[in-house]
């Protein structure tokens, strides 16, 4: 039975002036990684996001990374497609409001629980420009690069948890830098490629 929405904990991608991540050569075990509490119930399925901003193709691409990840046996898990209907629950926007001042991207989840399980029943993602935040295609100066940002917070509308908690100065994964899902986002800078860390970090999920 699914009861009303609500919103709970949005997850951030926040700016650090400097990357303060210590990488470990630790175990990228399944168990020894950060996880939400919340997953999309029905997997495989079609997630479809209207997409607010003007840069498509850059968002297609990050949609394409993630799409491209099968499960354990090979089989398609979640695909990520974009709609332009004006009902669509899920959506990328930019936001120019303080809520998230400082904040990158943010994403809000909406869930739902049933049989005592959460599950999201719809995703909004934010590209936050409030304090004069930029954005480009690829890397520039003063900007964060759209594809970066969306692609990494579309690993949290596929409910993937960071590498390890913001702020914290040891990770689960020894390719933290390298990872989509590591917690720090960067100006000029780009970060497209999902490591074995981000791919398998989704795929426990629904496995
Ligand atoms: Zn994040
Ligand atoms: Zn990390």
């Amino acid at each position: 039975m699914k009861r009303m929405l609500r919103f709970l904990r949005g997850v951030f991608f926040g700016a650090l002036a400097f990357g303060m991540v210590v990488s470990l050569p630790m175990d990228v075990s399944a168990a020894a990684r950060l996880a939400f509490d919340y997953r999309w119930q029905v997997c495989p399925n079609t997630l479809p996001f209207r997409c607010d901003i003007p840069e498509k193709s850059a968002v297609q691409s990050a949609m394409n990374t993630w799409n491209a990840v099968k499960d354990f046996s090979g089989k398609s898990m979640l695909t990520l497609q974009m709609t332009t209907s004006s009902s669509a629950s899920n959506t990328i926007s930019y936001y120019s409001g303080s809520r998230f001042d400082t904040a990158v991207g943010y994403t809000d989840e909406a869930t739902y629980t049933s049989n005592g399980k959460k599950y999201v029943s719809s995703m909004k993602i934010y590209l936050c420009t409030y304090n004069g935040k930029q954005y480009s295609v690829g890397a520039k100066v003063n900007c964060f690069d759209i594809q970066t940002i969306v692609t990494h917070e579309l690993g949290h509308a596929l409910c993937v948890m960071h590498c390890h908690k913001q702020g914290a100065s040891s990770c689960f994964s020894s390719t933290c830098t390298s990872n989509v899902m590591n917690p720090d986002a960067h100006r000029n800078f780009t970060r497209r490629t999902l490591t074995s860390y981000d791919k398998s970090s989704y795929q426990v999920i629904y496995d």
